[in-house]
């Protein structure tokens, strides 16, 4: 039984409740978790509060929390195999790509912990003989950190590290779906030395644990990765209080190809920024963009190469693409692929379940491709987060920047040409919050991640994902006080 971590003692639930988490390969079992009750989540918050109100950790050396986080980076390292093996099972992602997430989070921390002690303030200049004024850097206090399913381990890293870099306490809530990889994230924690009450971990549905979480009055910050309705849904708990939020929302993801790019290339790398963990990515490069010339080509080597994608167990090394996370997950994505149907797309390759009897019992979906799309249609607006891709046509320059803005998010997109002339001007005008020319899906953890419009509100990574955890006090010593003459009486 997985239990929740609280005040540095891991224990069951105060109600006695519990779930299960399961493989999405066949739908077996994983694990028993204790499911957090009202009781729980006001004892993590209690506990968070103890540790940042009266606790050491907020006034401790930065070196020292730095030196903390670097442990943590080595205790992934140690456990690589273990963890990706764990992500691998809990999430249906392949060993490789878990493998690639635990390097990705050790990095995180390591980013963190290189930064943290450059990032106390500064020295700014009064303009006045006598005094000196400084710009502080103190922590928020109470962070809740809630995660979403598909990159468990990276997304609480993201969020983790730099948090406990600036001298905050944490409560966790990762997905009811995908728990595990968070867990022995936390024991990593709790070897590594983070003191009782600075990391706490609940267990439980969003619903439930989750709101009584965000809307706990001993919370100072909310940093949330979702869903964009699960967001305005916080965003609204968080206005009672005036309390911190940051929420990382979806994508819908345009990639942007024109004609004088090297077909090979680009035919490979719009499979893996659609398809990649079965498309169940924030920055998925769901909406392929492609100039007129090159559309009929390019569609026809996509849909052959999209039907030989192999599906399979995560742990499989022959496995290219894993299951979805759910079954609910994928009648959603069903229901998109209908509606794309019914709207008058054409559907080039997959939009069925796969037939092979061993991935019967399994979430699996097809790699699926629709052409003729057009932006009015609901599977071109709105985030599917699955194994569908979109291809629209364009004839200029003009037209492909108004296509990959047309849309409410704005996490990521893409633009493949060999003129970098024309490259940089489309970068410059997509409003997106990375934007690759000529590559997909790198991001690097010193480098800002995050939304324009519905995708989000601030950044994580980069020095704006620690700064998102960290108060600025200005402090203006006057060392010659004297009467200010304001009033003579
Ligand atoms: P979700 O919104 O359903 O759930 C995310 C987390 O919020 C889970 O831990 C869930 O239990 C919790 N939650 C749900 N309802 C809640 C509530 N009312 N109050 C508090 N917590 C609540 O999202 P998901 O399905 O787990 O994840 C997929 C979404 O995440 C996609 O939209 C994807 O684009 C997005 N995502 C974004 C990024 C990014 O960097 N922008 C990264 C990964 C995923």
């Amino acid at each position: 039984m997985k239990q929740l971590y609280i005040a540095g003692t891991w224990v069951p639930a105060a109600g006695e409740g519990t779930s299960q988490t399961i493989n999405p390969f066949d739908a077996s079992p994983l694990a028993d978790l204790a499911e957090a009750a009202r009781a729980d989540v006001d004892a993590a918050v209690a506990a968070a509060r103890e540790a940042f109100d009266a606790g050491p950790w907020r006034r401790s050396a930065v070196t020292e929390r730095a030196a903390l986080l670097m442990r943590v980076a080595d205790l992934l390292q140690r456990d690589r195999e273990q963890l990706a093996h764990t992500e691998s099972l809990d999430t249906g992602k392949t060993l490789n790509e878990a493998r690639a997430d635990v390097d990705d989070s050790t990095a995180v921390f390591r980013y963190y912990a290189g930064i943290a002690c450059a990032h106390a303030g500064r020295v700014v200049d009064p303009g006045r003989p006598g005094v000196t004024s400084r710009v502080v850097h103190e922590p928020v206090g109470v962070c809740a950190l809630i995660t979403p399913w598909n990159y468990p381990l990276l997304q609480i890293s993201w969020k983790l590290a730099p948090a406990l870099a600036a001298g905050n306490t944490a409560v966790i809530k990762p997905s009811e779906l995908t728990p595990l990889s968070t867990v022995a994230l936390v024991c990593l924690a709790e070897e590594a030395g983070a003191p009782p009450g600075v990391v706490n971990l609940l267990l439980g549905k969003g619903g439930t644990v989750g709101q009584a979480l965000v809307a706990h009055p001993g919370v100072d910050l909310i940093s949330f990765t979702g869903e964009l309705v699960t967001g305005e849904t916080i965003m609204a708990a968080a206005a009672r209080g005036v309390r911190r939020v940051a929420l990382e929302l979806g994508g819908k993801n345009p990639n942007i190809v024109f004609a004088d790019t090297d077909f090979d290339t680009v035919v490979d790398n719009a499979l893996t920024a659609a398809f990649l963990h079965s498309g169940q990515v924030c920055s998925a490069g769901a909406r392929l963009i492609v100039q007129d010339s090159l559309h009929d080509s390019l569609v026809a080597e996509l849909a052959a190469r999209a039907d030989r994608i192999r599906l399979g167990s995560g742990l499989d090394p022959d496995t290219e693409c894993g299951p979805l996370i759910s079954a609910a997950h994928r009648d959603k994505v069903e229901r998109y692929i209908s509606s794309a149907l019914a709207e008058g797309a054409s559907l080039a390759a997959g939009g069925s379940r796969p037939s092979e009897p061993a991935l019967a019992r399994g979430f699996f979906l097809r790699p699926t491709l629709f052409a003729g799309c057009r932006r009015d249609m609901a599977v071109v607006r709105e985030e599917v987060f699955g194994p569908v891709l979109t291809v629209e046509r364009f004839g200029t320059e003009d037209e492909a920047i108004a296509l990959g803005n047309d849309t409410g998010y704005g996490l990521a997109g893409a633009v493949w040409t060999s003129d970098a002339g024309r490259a940089e001007r489309v970068a410059d005008a997509l409003r997106h919050g990375t934007v690759w020319i000529n590559d997909y899906h790198p991001y690097l953890p010193q480098a800002e991640w995050g939304g324009f419009g519905k995708s989000g509100i601030g950044r994580e990574l980069g020095p704006s994902g620690l700064e998102e955890y960290q108060e600025k006090k200005h402090i203006y010593h006057n060392a010659n006080p004297a009467p200010s003459g304001w009033f003579s009486g």
